[in-house]
Order: structure tokens, then sequence, then C-alpha cells
């Protein structure tokens, strides 16, 4: 969602005039992008802008902003906190940044963090060329309230964009260059367009059958939202791919409970397994928070085996932390960073052994794959995506960036795969 609001900045910034600069020492604007999702997010921002002072002194026209998700929730107090910064924008202030950094430019410093709008996303991305991904929101805001986020409060209420502006939008990216498109909402499986009342599994339907995309996918879904009109849509289009992100948060029904996500194991059990029935190819990702207040060894052992049940193929996990007007917040029982830190490390570190395992179950079998580019290591070797979205490393010539190749897997790690490519 950030790095999309930051394509969005970078989209208002080239239609003023500004092109990329190499390194912050360089540019004459410095916007932060920032994410309050987890603790720290504070901290980082004062010691980044902090570490920016110096430069700020040597080169005074240098405008300096905070954007995004802290800047909604901290607005003028990061302007008394940090003297030299020069603005302060909110989630919803994107349309007014020319304005904003036209005042910053005459010295007057701002802080812009109207709140989010219940009804209406600006039109997105303008006067940037995408390259062969790209992102695309569906839907914004939140209105899950899960106990322990802070989404709800940053983000606002939840609200669809209407469907002929996201229609016209990816047949537009279809048309610069954009082979893949991954919509992007914090629950899209509620989206719903209020003229037509279409709903997620329509719209993913409909934007399948956009010329020129070759891949879909999309994120976050909510368990408590999945349908079996979505695992149908995902079955039989062929351009949406074999991948679903779908946070279990824990395997602890008590913890469930308590975080009010709406689902238990067992419900959640049972939707993976009618999903796999219909897709088995597919790969499962999920997001896990260690130590909510409360979590006993015995609730964390039961995340621990819902990995191994489940066997996930990508896993985000986080140290539970207090985030402002979240309920769980006021919730006794908070558990030590040691605690924390510890489960966290058990649960990675499990999570590594099934990654590998399940990569080690690719060899020998033939992938497609979006070539991306070169691989980080290794010369002459290139890396891309399977339909899955495993990455896969393998030799061949850079022609080959930009389209889809045939690789036959014949090593897994626990990040990649290691391939050959097939002779067409
Ligand atoms: N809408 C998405 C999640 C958005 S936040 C969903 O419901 O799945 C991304 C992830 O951050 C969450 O899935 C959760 O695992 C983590 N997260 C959110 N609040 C957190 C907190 N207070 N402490 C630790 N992790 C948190
Ligand atoms: Fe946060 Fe829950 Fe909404 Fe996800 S569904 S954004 S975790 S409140």
């Amino acid at each position: 969602m950030n790095e999309y609001d930051s394509a969005r900045m970078a989209g208002i910034l080239a239609e003023l005039g500004y092109a990329q600069a190499d390194a912050p020492d360089e540019a004459d604007l410095i916007l932060l992008n920032t994410c309050s999702v987890r603790e720290h997010a504070a901290h980082k921002v004062y010691s980044y802008v902090g570490a920016l002072k110096p430069l700020k002194e040597r080169k005074p026209h240098l405008i300096i902003g905070v954007g995004g998700c802290l800047a909604q929730q901290e607005g003028q107090r990061l302007l008394k906190g940090i003297p030299h910064l020069d603005l302060v924008f909110g989630t919803d202030a994107l349309d007014s940044l020319p304005e904003l950094l036209a005042d910053a430019a005459r010295g007057r410093r701002r802080s812009h963090t109207p709140r989010p709008r219940t009804v209406g996303i600006p039109v997105l991305r303008r006067g940037l060329k995408p390259g062969l991904k790209a992102m695309v929101t569906v839907m914004q805001g939140c209105d899950n309230f899960c106990s322990y986020c802070v989404v709800p409060y940053v983000r606002g209420r939840e609200r669809s964009r209407p469907a002929p502006e996201i229609m016209e939008e990816v047949a537009a990216l279809a048309q610069a260059g954009a082979r893949e498109i991954t919509l992007l909402g914090q629950n899209v499986n509620s989206y719903r367009d209020a003229e037509s009342r279409l709903d997620f599994p329509g719209l993913l339907a409909r934007i399948a059958s956009v010329p020129g995309l070759w891949r879909l996918r999309f994120t976050t879904s909510h368990p408590k939202d999945l349908s079996p009109r979505l695992i149908e849509v995902m079955a039989s289009e062929e351009k949406v791919m074999e991948q679903l992100h779908l946070p279990v948060q824990s395997g602890s029904d008590r913890v469930l409970a308590a975080m009010k996500r709406g689902y238990d194991r067992g419900r959640y059990l049972a939707k993976v397994e009618a999903i796999r029935e219909r897709l088995p190819d597919l790969a499962l990702g999920s997001d896990i928070i260690v130590g909510f207040p409360g979590e006993s060894q015995a609730d964390f052992e039961e995340s621990l085996s819902l990995l191994s049940l489940v066997g996930f193929d990508f896993l985000f996990s986080f140290k539970y932390s207090d985030r402002p007007h979240a309920k769980a917040s006021k919730l006794k029982n908070k558990l030590s960073e040691e605690v924390k830190a510890r489960r966290l490390n058990a649960l990675q570190a499990r999570q590594r052994e099934i990654s590998l395992a399940i990569h080690r179950q690719q060899v020998g079998r033939v992938e497609e794959v979006l070539v991306e580019g070169p691989a980080k290591k290794g010369q002459g070797r290139l890396a891309g995506r399977s339909r899955a979205g495993r990455t896969v490393n393998f030799a061949g010539p850079d022609e080959l960036v930009g389209g889809l190749v045939q690789v036959a897997i014949t090593e897994g790690l626990v990040n990649s795969l290691k391939g050959r490519l097939c002779q067409l």
C-alpha cells in the first residue's frame, strides 16, 4: 500500500517537473512515506529526519516532508518535534501536495492531515511510466477493527473505488507495458462497486479480460470474507495466479477471539482445505503476530502447530506492539520483549524449514516464469517469478527480460528456486 502511495507521490512530482535524484544529498526535495502499523515507525522517522539536519543546514532550500500513516497520526507534533522539517501530509492529502510544496518553498511550514474520506479516492498514477509489474488500489481503509490494529484509524473507513475507474487504470497500465498487476486493499474481499454492486470475484473476472495483461494477483484477503465464488474465479481464470495471502494472525482460538478476527482455527483450516481442493498448486501466504497480550506458551504453540499443519509458502511474522487507539493496547498481561523475540525466532526457524521443504518438492516441475531482470547475484543469470509467486533464478540471455519462459526447477532453497531454461 505504501509502495503504491509512493508511486502516486512520484507521479504528482513528475507532473510538477521533478525528476528522481540518485541520493539524498543530490535532492532538492525529500519526502518520507511512513507506515505506523507497527511500533518504532515514529522513532525511525525522527532518527532519519534528524540525520538530514546537516544537509538542510548546508542546503537551506532543501524541502523535507513526512507523509503517510505516521504523519496522519502525529500531524503538528512532528513539526514541533523536528524544527528543520518543512511539511507533514496525511494519508488523504496527496492531492494537496503541489500546494503544500509551494507553501514550504515560501517558508510556510504546514501540517495537512484531513480525515480520510469516506467516499472517493483521487484518480491515481499520473505522468509515470509503469514497469513490468504495477499495483492498483481497489479499496482503501478498513472497518474490521481487529483489536491490535491502527489501520482503521489512520486509513479511515472502508471505501471501494468505482469499477469503471479501476478498469480504466488497469487498461491504461496494460497499454503502457505493465504485464502483471497486483490489486490492493486492506480487505479486497469486501470490495463492492457502489453503483453496479459488482463484488470482488466479479471485478477480478472483469480485469482478467483486459488485453495485454498477463498476470493478476491481489492482496489482502481477510479469511472471514473469503467466498467460494472467489475460489471459483481463481480456478477458472487463467490470468489469476495461483497465489493467495490469507493472514491468520494466530493459531489459538483464545487469541483469535481476543484479536476480534471473526474466525477460529477450525474455520480457517476448513477454508484452506476448500481452496486447496479446487487449486492444488496454490501457494498460500500468511501473517502471524507473536506475543499478543496474554498469549501463553500453549497459545504460541498452537501458532507453531498451525504452521506445520497448513504448510505456508510465505510468512510475514511480527512481534505484537501497542498502537494508539487500538483496543488491545489497553489489555493487561503484556509480554516482555524477550519472550516476544524468543517466540518470533522459533516461529521463523520453523517457517524456514517449511519453506525449504516446499521448495525442494518443486524440483522436477516446469514453471512458467515472468522474467523480471538480472538475478541479484551471478553473471548471466536471470530472475523472475513463477505463477505461485516464487522467485526463480536461471541462466539465460537478457533478451528474455519482460517475457514469459518455461523453466525446469533443479534446486529448492529457503527463499528461492533455481532452474534451467527449457528450449522452446
Ligand atoms: N489488512 C490486512 C493487514 C494489514 S496490517 C489483514 O487484515 O490481513 C499487516 C500486518 O501487520 C497484519 O496482518 C498483522 O500481522 C501485522 N500487524 C498489524 N498490527 C500489528 C500490531 N499492533 N503489532 C504487530 N503486528 C501487527
Ligand atoms: Fe487491520 Fe484487521 Fe483491518 Fe487488517 S482487517 S487492516 S488487521 S483492522
